[in-house]
């Protein structure tokens, strides 16, 4: 249920009723509006009396949230939620594109690909240290030598990082490299991971499960939003269905049905729900113009030569039309594209390292 302040309502109001909120067993959140405080109350109070929380001072009235997902549904917070990620706005339809390789591999496939994506428009860097691999003699990843990889590409192009953490233990490790956590959709249900992700208060992207309904993906998103990390992005990754044509089938339903559910931004990742770099673009224009506050695009300097998903990583050129393609797209529908100037200067410059 969500406690609703009234417009007039003074600090001390809140805090008593949080307060009252918590002596009653329940947990508080508070969600601060323009005009009016909301408190969002979450815990089982069937056996509650609530008129107790009514009679404080302050309290104009209080709404039930009918949704099974509290903190994550419109209801709680009818405006999209926007928040910074290494000084770039994210959400609320403020266009944002996460570049870079599948895995992070060695130092020059990172770093060309780092300044490449830069160069092309992207606002953020991806690349897993930790991959999680459908066969256990499968490349697995550089571990902690790929997180210092990514920490000299931000340090070398300014671009905050997105990386992929798999166990609940290595969420301390990974946070003092990463800006956005990335839970993998594998990861999507793993329920100590999402408790570890939401008490670090790192942002998170959260990657719907291959076989998870879009209520279960706002269900994982709760476990994070329950501790107060606010800064949950959900991720469209494709969905397994009969089609075999295709690695995944892009569920373009989920975007709008996203958008209508809930205030957190909605990112599309037409890398792995196609599976062929041929089709990308067009899944990616598709996002879009469904309505996704951001993408997350696989890119490679050698596609051929990459160590997991070459087959659907973009070229840097073909990246680099794909973004002037949203550009022209974005303008088209009269939505913005993040401005690339919100990406800080980078310290060092290109010539800087060598290989
Ligand atoms: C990835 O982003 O490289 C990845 C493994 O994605 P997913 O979890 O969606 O399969
Ligand atoms: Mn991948």
């Amino acid at each position: 249920m969500m406690i609703v302040m009234r417009a007039d309502a003074t600090q001390e109001d809140v805090q008593s009723v949080l307060a009252c909120v918590e002596e009653l067993g329940l947990t508080p959140h508070i969600s601060q509006g323009v005009e009016r405080t909301v408190i969002g109350v979450v815990g089982d109070s069937r056996n509650v009396h609530l008129d107790q929380v009514l009679r404080q001072p302050g309290v104009d009235r209080i709404v039930p949230i009918t949704r099974p997902y509290k903190l994550a549904s419109r209801e709680f917070n009818a405006l999209d939620s926007v928040f910074q990620v290494g000084g770039i706005a994210v959400g609320a339809g403020n266009v944002i594109i996460i570049a870079g390789p599948c895995a992070v591999e060695d130092r020059f496939q990172l770093l060309e690909t780092a300044h490449a994506v830069r160069q092309a428009g992207a606002h953020l860097l991806r690349g897993g240290a930790f991959k999680p691999r459908t066969s256990p003699y499968a490349f697995q990843g550089m571990g902690e030598e790929g997180l210092e990889l990514l920490a000299e590409a931000r340090q070398a192009t300014g671009m905050p990082i997105v990386t992929e953490v798999m166990e609940p233990e290595k969420v301390q490790l990974v946070s003092q490299y990463a800006d956005v956590l990335q839970i993998g959709a594998r990861n999507m249900q793993n329920y100590a991971l999402l408790h570890a992700a939401g008490a670090s208060q790192r942002p998170v992207l959260l990657k719907r499960g291959m076989s998870a309904t879009v209520e279960e993906l706002l269900m994982a998103a709760e476990y994070i939003l329950s501790h107060d990390n606010r800064r949950v992005i959900l991720c469209e990754r494709g969905i397994r269905t009969f089609e075999t044509a295709t690695r995944n089938t892009t569920d373009i339903n989920a975007i709008p049905v996203l958008k209508a559910q809930t205030h957190l931004p909605v990112f599309l990742d037409p890398s792995h729900s196609t599976g062929y770099w041929e089709y990308v673009s067009a899944i990616a224009l598709a996002g879009i113009a469904a309505g996704a506050d951001g993408l997350m695009v696989e890119v490679h300097v050698h596609p051929q030569r990459a160590l997991s998903d070459g087959m659907q990583s973009l070229k840097p050129e073909r990246f680099a039309h794909l973004v002037s393609q949203i550009a022209a797209l974005c303008s088209a529908l009269g939505r913005r594209m993040a401005p690339p100037e919100q990406i800080p200067t980078p310290p060092s410059e290109r010539l800087e390292w060598s290989t």
